[in-house]
């Protein structure tokens, strides 16, 4: 429990109006994106520059409280939830776009920075960032660069760790250091830099960003393929990449997710397909006009029973955002969700695909498949209730041997939404021990008092 006097010190340091600790404050900022990991904090506090975030550090250092950094609150593997109490310093104020260079396609940020204003303010320059997290209504830059995070665009533009130039950020005792820079090309020493992308928090508070951009691209085609055979598809999307052809999107929904999008907004997807993938191609016209009618033509080779090219902007919309409503479909179908980010060499998919429909059929449960199919990063998910004990628990097992299977064909357990507390358990099962130990010794030398985001990612 923290001490009353530290909380007047917060309040020093903030302003008063700054700082909340009623009940319903604390039950507000006490989950997040999951459905199973919740605890209150003591305080939630939300400073407004780099120096008053670096104040409140020192006090949390001197007096060992935790503090759990949060932006949008969004993230689905329990990081932002202050598992050990304490502070939850909240990013939010922080939200101006200090800069936009046109000329070197860069801009400089504050960490609580929405992705979506950003995008909105850098479309009127002709410019995006591309990773694009589905939660970008609500995603701060220092989430997305904390998760490293990714969305459909990685396929063509990779992911967070590709757009990140340069960091401001405030270690755990206070000290403030500058990460990187301004250049594409930065060979200066340790990469420090990229230790803080996914650092889940637990390393210091990311204040500013210099970010890369991209200019927009001037075309953009969207191609639905249905399947009667879920494996299918994920047959077509190594087949369409290794003949030639990078889109910008692949995505994967199959017949549970197209049926619920369906029911919450009737759009006319193929609710008997067994699975959809939707691609968007983008770049100069003639080259998405080329790239469309090879992926057309593999998707047709490779087993697809209807393919579609969207005939104009409208039609194309309604479609990623039924993919944007997937996530929804999901999560609001159950009161607890099991939904992995498993990552397989994309070649791997059929086989990923195969072996969690045969684990689901082991176990009678109903496997709930989408994802970033082109990064070959899927969402397997089951839709539980952690108070029904015996159900839980076969979901629970049966999740294991999905992300067991994942890393088996050559993958990672966690794609794009991190360790946090979810996935704890596998984290120290697959990664080599040395490797953990080398971690924790970074840990403990940047966070010798073990208070940034403590009981994330191990124990
Ligand atoms: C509907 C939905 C769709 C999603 N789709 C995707 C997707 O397509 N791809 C994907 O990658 N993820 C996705 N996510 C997960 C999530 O949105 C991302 O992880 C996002 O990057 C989190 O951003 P946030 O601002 O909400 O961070 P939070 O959830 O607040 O925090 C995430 C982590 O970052 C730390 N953190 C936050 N801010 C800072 C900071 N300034 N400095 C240091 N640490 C910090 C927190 O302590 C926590 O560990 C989705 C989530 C939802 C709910």
């Amino acid at each position: 429990m923290i001490k009353t006097a530290v909380i007047e010190e917060l309040k020093k340091i903030v302003g008063e109006g700054e700082v909340l600790t009623t009940k319903e404050a604390l039950k507000a900022y006490s989950y997040d994106g999951t459905t199973n990991w919740i605890r209150e904090p003591d305080v939630v506090v939300f400073p407004k520059n780099t120096i008053q975030i670096s104040e409140i550090l020192k006090v949390a250092n001197r007096e060992k409280v935790p503090v759990t950094p949060r932006g949008g609150g969004t993230n689905v593997s329990g990081g932002s939830v202050p598992w050990m109490g304490g502070i939850v310093l909240c990013t939010t104020k922080m939200n101006n776009i200090l800069k936009i260079d046109k000329e070197n396609l860069t801009c400089t940020v504050e960490c609580g920075v929405v992705l979506q204003d950003l995008n909105n303010a850098l479309l009127k320059e002709g410019l995006f960032f591309p990773p694009d997290p589905q939660s970008f209504l609500g995603a701060t830059i220092g989430g997305i660069i904390a998760e490293n995070a990714g969305g459909p665009a990685c396929v063509k533009y990779g992911v967070t760790k590709q757009y990140v130039l340069g960091l401001e950020v405030v270690l755990p005792t206070g000290e403030v250091v500058n990460l990187g820079g301004r250049t594409l090309k930065n060979v200066v020493g340790y990469d420090l830099l990229h230790l803080f992308i996914s650092s889940e928090g637990t390393l210091g508070v990311i204040t500013k960003a210099e970010l890369k951009l991209n200019p927009l691209p001037p075309s953009r085609k969207t191609i639905v393929a249905v399947y009667d055979d879920v494996t299918k598809a994920g047959e077509t999307v190594f087949r369409v990449l290794e003949n030639g052809v990078i889109p910008g999107k692949i995505e994967l929904l199959d017949n549970w997710v197209i049926n619920r999008i369906e029911e919450m907004m009737p759009m006319g997807l193929p609710r008997d397909a067994d699975a959809m993938l939707l691609f968007e191609c983008d770049g100069i016209d003639e080259a998405v006009q080329k790239e469309t009618e090879k992926v057309v033509d593999i998707s047709k080779k490779y087993g697809a029973t209807d393919v579609r090219v969207a005939k104009d902007t409208d039609e194309a919309n309604r479609y990623w955002m039924a993919r944007r409503a997937g996530f929804a479909a999901v999560f609001g179908k159950a009161k607890t969700v099991l939904s992995e980010d498993v990552t397989v060499p994309r070649g791997k998919i059929p086989d990923l695909i195969k072996k969690s429909k045969e684990i689901a059929k082991k176990y009678g449960l109903e496997l709930v498949m989408l994802g970033h199919a082109g990064d070959g990063n899927l969402h397997p998910s089951f839709l539980t209730d952690i108070s029904n004990k015996e159900h839980y628990e076969k979901a629970t097992k049966a999740m294991e041997e999905i992300i067991y299977a994942a890393v088996e064909l050559g993958g990672v357990l966690s794609g794009e939404h991190g360790i946090g507390l979810e996935k704890q358990k596998f984290f120290t099962r697959v990664t080599d021990p040395k490797v953990v130990d080398l971690m924790k010794k970074i840990k403990a030398l940047l966070d010798p008092n073990n208070i940034m985001n403590p009981g994330k990612i191990w124990e």
